[in-house]
């Protein structure tokens, strides 16, 4: 299981991918990618090496973007199949979210969210928390904050990273007992499972605390080098945990 994200002003889609063959190693059963374009999510996922989704974005592209994130899967909960293939979305398709770990208490928070009227359509353990997202993200709880009241949620090992439509300049990440890096770059961040996934684009690196959350936001200032990320309330250290 690998895990990338990024926010910046490189073409989001290269980094991940570049960053998941770098992680490859780590889980073969499938891989994913989802970007922030024109107010949307778009995504792609396939089941089997990182190959097959090349292959498939080789064939229908997506559109160019600045925010994305990607995986590599190692299943533990359903097949290694294309509609369990990570990102997984909420009902309305406006978050994305990556998982390396199990959340153990995920059947329950499943029950639950069927009985509120979700739709769930994968058989993994991780599909809970982007419903679980979309459910406390609202115009004034951002995605960061809705992170942390879902990790208080959550039992196990978890590393997430996290995308909404509504902030397409933002990406969050979360991490308990699973590793979580953020990249700090020139005016971009990066997030993975593995400092190895952005090595050649930032040797500036934070490992995340347990149970903490980060927002990393593209620096819209204009000023050259201005610096993003980590940023604001998500700043590692200063976010309380989950
Ligand atoms: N438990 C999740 C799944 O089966 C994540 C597995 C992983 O770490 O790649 O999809």
């Amino acid at each position: 299981c690998g895990i990338v994200g990024y926010v910046g002003r490189q073409a989001a889609l290269e980094v991940v991918t570049a960053g998941l063959r770098r992680l490859e190693y780590r889980g073969y059963d499938s891989a994913g990618v989802a970007v922030l374009a024109d107010g949307g999510l778009a995504v792609a996922k396939k089941a089997g090496k990182l190959v097959n989704l090349e292959k498939e974005l080789g064939e229908r592209p997506l559109p160019a973007a600045t925010t994305g994130l990607g995986h590599t899967r190692w299943a533990t909960h359903g097949a290694p199949d294309d509609v369990n293939a990570h990102p997984h979305l909420d009902d309305a398709g406006r978050v994305a979210v990556v998982h390396n770990g199990i959340i153990e208490n995920f059947a329950r928070l499943r029950a639950e969210l069927e009985e509120r009227g979700h739709r769930l359509t994968s058989e993994t353990d991780t599909e809970v928390v982007s419903h679980l997202l979309a459910e406390e993200y609202s115009a004034c709880v951002g995605l960061a904050e809705a992170m942390r009241l879902v990790c208080r949620r959550l039992e196990g090992a978890f590393t997430l990273v996290a995308v909404a439509a509504e902030e397409p300049g933002v990406v969050v990440g979360a991490r308990r007992n699973s590793p979580l890096v953020v990249g700090v770059g020139q005016g971009e961040g990066f997030l993975a499972s593995d400092v190895a996934a952005f090595i050649e684009y930032t040797r500036d690196a934070i490992e995340l605390g347990q149970d903490q959350v980060v927002e990393l936001r593209r620096d819209d200032s204009g000023r050259p080098g201005g610096t993003a990320a980590p940023a604001g309330p998500g700043r590692p250290g200063a976010t309380g945990g989950p």
